[in-house]
């Protein structure tokens, strides 16, 4: 799509804290972390609504049981906001949502660009340019286990042969849905009307023939919301509930594969102070066990698009003269509660033992992409009723404390001309390609090759 128009845009006048009313679409991290730094400015109306009936959202990107927090990026700005975002999670408010384990980077060539933005931003970083350096950033209960459990000594650690790496001790995971529970409670506690079962279906526009400016929005149960300025914050589902606004490849849903394993106690406290591992060979990651014994996997690679005609009704909406077309749709635990396998060879490379167990469970979740890994923040071309705050990529959770600072700036006019291009709506991206992942196009799901019975645990 190139959002070109002849038509200059209607200006609107600027927003103001005291009396703008703002609507935001989607209580994730973009929704919510907008909210906040909103109020920050003195913003007194704001009102979000939400498609699912309890919040945090069971099937939305930001609720699971904990994200990786790094700021390994091989782009300097991401660094930097990493380490911003990783200092603000240490604040009160987080009421210790954050946990500093360490992020130990594996399978990358020892003059990546990744260590030489953590170096020069400060990060408490070593390289580590072989097998045993590597195996020395886990910790002794990986190495020196009870003669009795001898056998077990070979297979608690990889080998990592042909491996080099770096770890970096500023950075670990985060609680994700207690600290989006955090967040909600705060934004709701300065003011904000929070609505959930409130699926948008449609933007309401100032003229009818749709030639003006967003305005508000409509719900599927036939609700209005009149607004001065409306934030759309859907996550992976924003090409698909808005295809009039065409973003299908921007905000490209891509399912990415989780899986889990239960711990006993005991086995729990040998893997407890481990790093975040991360292989960027292939993009599996592994996080340490969480309070309950559970271990998380995943990988942050292409994924998998799920393409779906939106209902006619949406298109409808959308636009009379507009064909309608497949647009990659997230299939969640809410309508399809399965995932995937393919993650126990990743596994077998860093812990060959928990390799061998069966998962406690397996989730599909949802990428919003853009081609460049870049989120998308900016008006919406034409249209200055209209934000939009989405297009995570797959590294937005961090940045909850935040990247709403970013969506404000920019809404307010206030970032630098950098900024404000690297994210805009509209910035050219043809020839731009997904930096961050190891295999750079999605393929089509194939729900056979999800994992099955036989995988998990009885
Ligand atoms: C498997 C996986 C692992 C990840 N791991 C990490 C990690 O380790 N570290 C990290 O930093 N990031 C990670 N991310 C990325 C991070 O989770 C996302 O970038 C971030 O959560 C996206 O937030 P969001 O607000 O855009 O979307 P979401 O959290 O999905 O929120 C969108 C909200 O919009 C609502 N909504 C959608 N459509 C409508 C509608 N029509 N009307 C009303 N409401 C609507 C939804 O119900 C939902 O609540 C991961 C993502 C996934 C999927």
């Amino acid at each position: 799509m190139s959002f070109q128009s002849t038509i200059p845009p209607p200006v609107l006048p600027p927003l103001d804290p005291a009396t703008s009313r703002i609507l935001i679409v989607g209580a994730g991290v973009f929704g919510l972390s907008t909210a906040y730094h909103l109020q920050e400015d003195g913003f007194k109306d704001i009102t979000i609504l939400d498609k699912a009936d309890e919040l945090p959202a069971l099937d939305a990107a930001s609720t699971d049981i904990n994200k990786v927090v790094r700021s390994i990026y091989a782009d300097s700005f991401y660094t930097r906001l990493a380490r911003d975002a990783i200092a603000r999670w240490k604040e009160p408010m987080w009421e210790g949502c954050y946990h500093e384990s360490s992020v130990l980077l594996i399978g990358r060539a020892l003059t990546d660009k990744s260590y030489e933005n953590d170096f020069a931003e400060g990060a408490r970083v070593t390289l580590l340019p072989n097998a045993e350096k590597i195996r020395s950033a886990f910790p002794d209960s990986l190495h020196r286990i009870p003669e009795h459990e001898r056998p077990l000594q070979h297979r608690l650690l990889g080998d990592f042969s042909n491996y080099t790496g770096y770890i970096n001790l500023d950075g670990g995971w985060v609680e994700a849905t207690r600290s989006v529970k955090i967040l909600l409670g705060i934004v709701i506690a300065r003011g904000a009307k929070v609505e959930s079962g409130k699926e948008v279906l449609t933007l309401l526009n100032s003229n009818a023939d749709g030639s003006g400016y967003t305005c508000g929005a409509m719900c599927v149960d036939g609700s209005m919301y009149c607004a001065d300025q409306v934030i759309l914050a859907a996550g992976s589902w924003t090409a698909s509930s808005f295809p009039g606004l065409e973003l299908d490849q921007r905000c490209l849903a891509s399912g990415q594969s989780l899986a889990f394993l239960q711990l006993t106690p005991e086995e729990s406290e040998r893997y407890r102070k481990s790093p975040v591992v991360m292989d960027f060979r292939t993009g599996f990651y592994v996080l340490p066990p969480n309070k309950d014994n559970v271990i998380k996997t995943g990988l942050h690679a292409a994924g998998h698009t799920h393409m779906v005609t939106p209902s006619a009704f949406r298109f409808s909406f959308a636009n009379a003269t507009l064909v309608p077309r497949k647009i990659s749709t997230p299939r969640t635990v809410l309508s399809h509660p399965e995932g995937s396998d393919g993650l126990r060879d990743c596994l077998r490379v860093v812990y060959p033992d928990l390799a061998e167990k069966p998962w406690a469970g397996t989730r599909m979740c949802w990428y919003t992409d853009s081609p460049d890994s870049d989120w998308v923040i900016g008006q919406f071309p034409g249209d200055p009723g209209l934000f939009l705050a989405t297009s995570g990529s797959g590294h937005g959770f961090k940045f909850l404390p935040n990247v709403g600072r970013i969506v404000v700036d920019i809404l307010r006019g206030r970032a630098d001309a950098t900024t404000e291009a690297k994210f805009a709506v509209d910035r050219g991206l043809s020839e731009a390609l997904n930096t961050e992942r190891v295999d750079k196009y999605p393929e089509e799901l194939v729900p056979e090759e999800l994992c099955g019975p036989e995988d998990m645990l009885p």
